[in-house]
């Protein structure tokens, strides 16, 4: 097995390393940091959770240790492009965490929603390191604060998210003041493709790497569904806050009013919950943050746009206080806990109205969860309501996503069909078979994803707790 050693990384990054109690690299790490070494263009296709934010930084810290060049005025030798505030400012901790042996070295962060004249200030005399997000970085080089005309290292992280937020414009634009002797690190969840495109016209000969993070993730995490009416949604939350060994949770809301809702519902049964979304504004979001991920907030409430980038260890329960309807946001979510090896908890609320998108996220697993039956004035005992062939009502599928990477396709046996057998609660899975696959949202049509491959997901029985506890729904 690889260790940090065998990449021939300089003294003071390994010592912050071993600091920071990383032994092992991840498999993004070990796949991207020789390439990245050598001076290789490098697309990645990795999520948040993998370590990927490692697997960029500590070459590019290598690099800046051993081709010491004291950046000019206003400019920056290394740009690293993220789509949110919250997912740059953790990409700037990192880097100065691991490059915290290195002297001297500059890291700056340009985000929206904080004045700007400081981040100006912290331009004037250059900077090795500048994390910014596309808007504020074009408003600086607008303002002549910065020039990008010495980046030597450019890398664009989450490029699918760029896409997502309609950043793809501006990122042209950033590209197209770089000079083309440049190395360029690209990662990205999926690669739809228009990513693909990006990536064409922004690399030269680059190498892939992929990892499917959600594989371990999915398989990590312990899950559970509970049916449930909407009306009873706050106390099942109170409830279960109260009573499950919670350490750190993120409750997912589809909507920023949903989430200041369950503030206030916790609030009345005596518990602290705060919400992070996009009408916070960021001194909010980034004390709010703090608090989370220094253990003075217990109970975070998060939409699944400000929750991106949200990287806190030690998240020990995931609430979907309401089901997402775009399947791939349930592992999106679900990944938040079981980080860095930890298992975790994930708990999903389902009401009668959410009974189409649980089906959707259990074809994209490929596994059933197991789930309590705690709606009122239901007929408990009732049959779900299976199952996948036309679980689409018609709408179209999309087979091509399940071929890639996959090697389950066409497995025997399971043809879609979940068995009930008289409510013992063994399920059989759902398809392997990829006419099964679900649509796909718009911002990802066209290629198959990286979610696409919960492929891994070639799981013999139930999830390891719980298993076989499945009320019929
Ligand atoms: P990332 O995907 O970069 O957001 O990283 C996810 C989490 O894993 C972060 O909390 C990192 O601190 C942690 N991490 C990254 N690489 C390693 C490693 N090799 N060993 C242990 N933890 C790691």
């Amino acid at each position: 097995m690889t260790s940090f050693n065998d990449f021939g990384l300089v003294e003071p990054i390994l010592r912050a390393l071993a600091e920071e109690k990383y032994v092992t690299p991840t498999p993004i790490q070990d796949q991207t940091i020789p390439l990245a070494l050598q001076g290789r263009d490098v697309i990645g296709i990795a999520q948040t959770g993998t370590g990927k934010t490692a697997a960029f930084a500590l070459p590019i810290l290598h690099h800046l240790q051993t081709k010491r060049l004291r950046p000019d005025k206003k400019a920056c030798r290394v740009l690293v492009l993220s789509p949110t505030r919250e997912l740059s400012g953790q990409i700037t901790e990192s880097f100065r965490a691991y490059g915290r042996h290195i002297r001297p070295l500059s890291v700056e962060l340009a985000i929206g929603g904080v004045p700007i004249n400081r981040q100006v200030r912290g331009l004037s005399h250059g900077v090795e390191v500048l994390v910014a997000t596309p808007g504020r970085l074009l408003d600086l080089v607008n303002q002549r604060a910065l020039r990008l005309d010495q980046v030597e290292i450019l890398v664009l992280d989450e490029a699918d998210r760029m896409l997502d937020m309609g950043f793809i414009n501006d990122i042209r634009k950033v590209v197209a003041m770089l000079r083309s002797a440049r190395q360029t690190l690209f990662f990205s969840a999926t690669m739809p493709q228009e990513i693909t495109k990006l990536a064409d016209q922004m690399l030269r000969n680059p190498a892939r790497v992929a990892v499917t993070p959600q594989a371990s993730t999915v398989e990590r995490v312990e899950q559970r569904v509970i049916l449930t009416d909407r009306a009873s949604k706050p106390a099942l939350l109170a409830e279960l806050l109260k009573s499950e060994p919670v350490e750190r949770v993120l409750v997912f809301t589809r909507t920023k009013h949903g989430a200041d809702k369950v503030v206030r519902s916790l609030e009345k049964a005596g518990l602290l919950a705060e919400a992070i979304h996009g009408n916070k504004s960021q001194p909010q979001r980034e004390r709010v943050l703090a608090a989370f991920r220094n253990g003075k907030l217990r109970t975070l409430i998060a939409t699944d746009i400000a929750a991106r980038g949200i990287d806190v260890d030690g998240v020990s329960h995931v609430f979907n206080y309401d089901l997402p309807n775009i399947p791939e946001s349930y592992v999106h979510r679900i990944g938040r806990t079981a980080r860095a090896g930890a298992d975790g908890v994930a708990i999903s609320f389902c009401d009668h109205e959410e009974a189409p998108f649980l089906r959707d996220i259990e074809r994209l697993i490929r596994m059933a969860i197991p789930s309590t039956n705690r709606r009122t004035g239901g007929r408990p005992n009732a049959p779900a309501p299976q199952h996948a062939e036309n679980r689409n009502g018609g709408r179209p599928q999309r087979g091509h996503r399940q071929q890639r990477g996959n090697g389950g396709g066409g497995r025997p046996g399971n043809n879609g069909h979940r068995s009930h057998n008289g409510g013992n609660g063994h399920q059989a899975r759902p398809s392997q078979n990829g006419h099964h696959a679900a649509p796909r949202p718009d911002a990802s049509a066209g290629e198959p994803s990286g979610i696409g491959n919960v492929t891994f997901l070639q799981r013999s029985g139930e999830p390891r707790r719980n298993a076989g506890h499945r009320a019929p729904r």
